[in-house]
Parts: structure tokens; C-alpha cells; sequence
């Protein structure tokens, strides 16, 4: 197994985890970018958004509503940001789908 967040999800790599349940997984980033900043992820390996199938179509509702529940959880109903880079003009990294939720400083726009 060669996926970082696969190998988070099966005990093999330490995180902070926030929040479990049978199909996601959340855990605070490792280089983080605001005083709150944590990730949301399936379980199961998806390699990014543009993955995604029709049949995963709950298991995305259930990651919003999720990243939104924690986000309220950790202190963010100010606001915060969501972000899901996908392949490498999103400037995605890890090639297991997250959620990146961000708060607790002033986001700015446009992204860099
Ligand atoms: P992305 O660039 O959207 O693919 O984001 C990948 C994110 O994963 C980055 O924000 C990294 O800081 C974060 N990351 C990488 N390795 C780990 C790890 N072992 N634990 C927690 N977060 C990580
Ligand atoms: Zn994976």
C-alpha cells in the first residue's frame, strides 16, 4: 500500500485524529495553515475528485456535511474555508482524496 492516507487510515501512519466513523476519516494537517486546519477523508481510496462516481454521491454529501460539522466543532461558525485540490493545476499532493477546512484566521481571495 503506497497511499500516505490509506496507510493513516489503516493505523499504519500516526495522526491527529479528530473524527471517525465507517466510511471517513479527519485528522489535523501536518503542515497546517491556519490555526485550524484539518482533514477530511474517505476511507475507502478514491485519487481525487475527478474520481468520483455516480455512486459515491452520498459519500460526498456525507464529507460536506461532516466538514462542516467539525468545522463548527472546532470553533469555526465565524467562518472558514473548504478546499478540495484536485490533480496537479489544483495543486493536488496526496493522491487520496481530502477535504482541507480551514479557520480561525482571515482567509483571503482570490487563492494563490
Ligand atoms: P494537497 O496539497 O491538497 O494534496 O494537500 C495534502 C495535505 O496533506 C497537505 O496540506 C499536507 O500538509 C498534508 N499532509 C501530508 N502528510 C500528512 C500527514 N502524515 N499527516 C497529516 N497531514 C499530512
Ligand atoms: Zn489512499
Amino acid at each position: 500500500m503506497d497511499c500516505l492516507f490509506c496507510r493513516i487510515v489503516a493505523g499504519e501512519i500516526a495522526a491527529r485524529t479528530l473524527y471517525e466513523d465507517d466510511q471517513l476519516l479527519a485528522f489535523h494537517d501536518i503542515g497546517p495553515q491556519a490555526p485550524v486546519h484539518f482533514l477530511v477523508i474517505p476511507k475507502r481510496h478514491i485519487a481525487s475528485l475527478d474520481r468520483l462516481t455516480e455512486a459515491d454521491r452520498p459519500l460526498a454529501g456525507h464529507l460536506l456535511y461532516t466538514a462542516q460539522r467539525l468545522a463548527m466543532e472546532q470553533g469555526c461558525a465565524e467562518g472558514f474555508r473548504l478546499v478540495m485540490n484536485c490533480n496537479d493545476l489544483g495543486g493536488q499532493t496526496v493522491q487520496h482524496i481530502h477535504m482541507h477546512v480551514l479557520g480561525q484566521r482571515q482567509l483571503h481571495w482570490p487563492p494563490g
